[in-house]
């Protein structure tokens, strides 16, 4: 099933602000409000523009577990995810639920179109991007949050490629088998980064036994530095 097709897409539009764009990009918006009106004003068009340029698509499928032995996590058609943060929060999962989700290509081709004229405002329609991207992610897993307790089931936290323990080097390449990436115009590159850039893969274990533990960031190593904490949920 994919589940561009359903409401909750339909009628989503990220709830950003000014201040968390002016956040990301490592200001003060408080400080910044009293004493740089034009950087306020760079904001507050790329929110609009970003906003007018949005096209998301998610794609989305659910899988049954088959089994699990030495970090590896078998599915039901002989697919596998791999690796200690597998291991570590999907061990009780009867059912894996899959999301690639985009915001499509629009937001960061224009961003790097402007850049070389206009570098702040450029950064700061990639910031939207990304903020967007995190957000449509987080919707993605309030839906199979719902789904799953509708069924009276727990889930996981979602954990994507790249976290401590499920490198992205093959950790991409095991999540996008599993869902049909191609539907909604995203791929992996070489390098497994996913094209567009502002998209964002996540597995969640689902279970009558599954438990949640801590949450994403506390299994990232940008988790200190990071200025996007906290707009995953
Ligand atoms: S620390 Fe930042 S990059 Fe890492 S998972 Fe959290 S929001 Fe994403």
């Amino acid at each position: 099933m994919n589940i561009s097709t359903l409401p909750f897409l339909e009628a989503w539009s990220p709830e950003i602000t000014v201040d968390q764009i002016l956040h990301i990009l490592g200001a003060d918006p408080y400080i910044l409000r009293k004493r740089n009106a034009r950087a306020v004003a760079i904001a507050e068009e790329a929110l609009a523009t970003g906003l007018r340029l949005l096209t998301p698509a998610v794609t989305y499928r659910r899988w049954m577990v088959k089994s699990l032995r030495h970090e590896r996590l078998v599915l039901e058609n002989d697919s596998y995810l791999s690796g200690p943060l597998i291991a570590q929060h999907l061990y009780a999962a009867q059912e894996l639920a899959v999301a690639v989700c985009t915001i499509g290509e629009a937001v960061e081709k224009a961003a790097s179109e402007t850049f070389a004229d206009d570098p702040a405002y450029s950064m700061a329609l990639d910031c939207f991007g990304s903020l967007a991207a995190d957000m449509l992610g987080a919707a993605a897993c309030h839906y199979i949050e719902s789904s799953a307790e509708l069924e009276g089931k727990k889930t996981t936290i979602p954990l994507s490629p790249g976290l401590l323990g499920w490198p992205v080097t093959y950790g991409q390449r095991e999540l996008f088998m599993l869902v049909d990436a191609d539907n909604i115009g995203v791929h992996l590159n070489e390098s497994c980064m996913m094209i567009p850039h502002k998209t964002t893969s996540i597995v969640v274990g689902i279970g009558t036994d599954v438990d949640q533990q801590g949450q994403m960031c506390d299994y990232c190593n940008m988790r200190d530095v990071c200025r996007h904490r906290g707009y995953h949920d």
